[in-house]
């Protein structure tokens, strides 16, 4: 089956154990455009998706070839790249030119894991996101994991958050995830001025926040405090990592490629464009004024869902999903002008 997905600069592969399946190849193609459609609102220069996404998801280092590789693999071999944990090497062709076992580490069975451009074991390799196995989705509880949409989205918040780095281009530094607090101190607050996702005042702590996001909630269990303990996939939640009373890398990029998620289904969806401070709108929104996909004005706080089902939440009047939107917005923005051929 030739991918639909063949307008972006975009190639799917697999490493011949695991094929693509029809509703996976549907899934990425949805994903592509809506990843698109989000950033044509903000692009001057594209007129399609598939030209505002590649304008974007290409951006080259000159370091390998300016496309984005999405694998579907299933594999347990172990070949010794950097830790213990399943590696690949994926042979591809693009625009007539192969390119022969490139080698992506530490896949773990059940995940996807995203990966920046740049040169690995002396070999130049595109970003990639690579999908092993049967993914684990706690959300459904559905065995067989395939790829969502929402799966993709995620990881290529990833590549994004590498693609953004500074200075402009390079991969090592992620963009997004600076801006939200992996090297400085930051803090988001909803209109009330409390805490909705950053470093607490005065702690070591950073936490990704319960409230806000386009679903919820993101434990599954909680400790005898009400802390969550086990994480739970949601939809918009795909990685909700906790680490309690400490501020680590993980939760700080899991929480940014969480966030481009939301950003991406909201934004490319809301009538409304670009979003406005809604904490300075006058008469002030009800927080039901939006109830698509993204970012939601609800809170999620102390709750927690077993496998299979879903907790609505309560409504947040202090308008925690539109500040996420609002701050993420503007973070974008920033890039946009700067990337000026975007
Ligand atoms: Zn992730």
């Amino acid at each position: 089956m030739t991918p639909s997905a063949t307008s972006f600069n975009v190639v799917l592969a697999t490493d011949g154990n695991q094929a693509w399946v029809p509703s996976e190849l549907l899934a990425v193609d949805n994903g592509l455009r809506q990843v698109g459609n989000a950033l044509l609102r903000y692009s001057s220069n594209a007129t399609q998706v598939e030209d505002a996404f590649n304008r974007v998801f290409t951006t080259n280092t000159g370091t390998a070839p300016g496309l984005v590789l999405v694998v579907r693999v299933n594999t347990s071999t172990d070949l010794s790249y950097v830790s213990a944990a399943p590696d690949v090497r994926i042979s591809f062709t693009s625009q007539g030119i192969s390119y022969v076992d490139i080698p992506y580490e530490d896949i773990n069975q059940g995940y996807c894991k995203a990966f920046p451009e740049g040169l690995f074991s002396g070999q130049v390799r595109p970003r990639a996101v690579i999908c092993n196995g049967s993914l684990l989705d706690n959300y459904t509880g559905a065995a067989g994991g395939e790829v969502s949409s929402y799966t993709l989205i995620h990881e290529l918040g990833h590549v994004f958050d590498f693609l953004t780095g500074t200075p402009v281009g390079n991969d090592i530094n992620g963009g997004l995830s600076i801006e939200f607090g992996l090297d400085t101190f930051y803090r988001l607050e909803d209109c009330s001025m409390s805490r909705v996702m950053d470093d607490q005042s005065g702690s070591s702590d950073w936490t990704r926040g319960e409230r806000g996001w386009g679903s919820g909630p993101a434990a599954s269990q909680r400790d005898g405090a009400g802390a969550p303990i086990a994480p739970l996939i949601t939809q918009f939640q795909q990685n909700p990592t906790f680490a309690q009373n400490i501020k680590t890398n993980e939760e700080i990029l899991e929480a940014s490629a969480d966030m481009f998620l939301n950003w991406v289904y909201r934004v490319s969806t809301d009538l409304l464009f670009p979003p406005v401070n809604t904490c300075v709108s006058i008469p002030t929104p009800t927080p039901e004024h939006w109830i698509g996909d993204g970012f939601l004005n609800r809170s999620w706080a102390n709750g927690t869902a077993s496998v299979g089902t879903t907790l609505p939440g309560s409504s947040d009047a202090t308008l925690s999903g539109d500040t996420r939107l609002f701050k993420i917005h503007t973070i974008i923005q920033g890039f946009f002008n700067s990337h000026l051929s975007w």
